[in-house]
């Protein structure tokens, strides 16, 4: 596991941390600045279980990564949709 090297290289602590869950993976939230982000497209409530924060999805334990970047709300299909008509109307 990573965890373990990651705690180690404090004082160089990233400001940014990924939360990936570890049973289905998928990126939960984001821990920005010391405060948990919750993805922007994630529509279900976030989890917690005795305090600790949970996989929205499934449940599952959260793994602290550093993070390259922010998470951004993913394009909708409606808005995918949209700009490929805009895309290809214009002649
Ligand atoms: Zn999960």
């Amino acid at each position: 596991m990573t965890g373990d090297v990651v705690e180690k290289r404090a004082p160089e602590q990233p400001a940014l941390w990924d939360l990936h869950c570890l049973l289905c993976g998928s990126l939960t939230g984001q821990i920005v600045d010391s405060t948990f982000v919750h993805d922007p497209s994630c529509t279900l409530p976030v989890r917690r279980v005795g305090g600790q924060l949970r996989c929205c999805r499934c449940g599952g334990s959260l793994l602290r990564e550093p993070g390259a970047e922010r998470q951004t709300a993913a394009v909708t299909l409606e808005q995918a949709r949209s700009y490929n008509h805009g895309k290809y109307r214009v002649r």
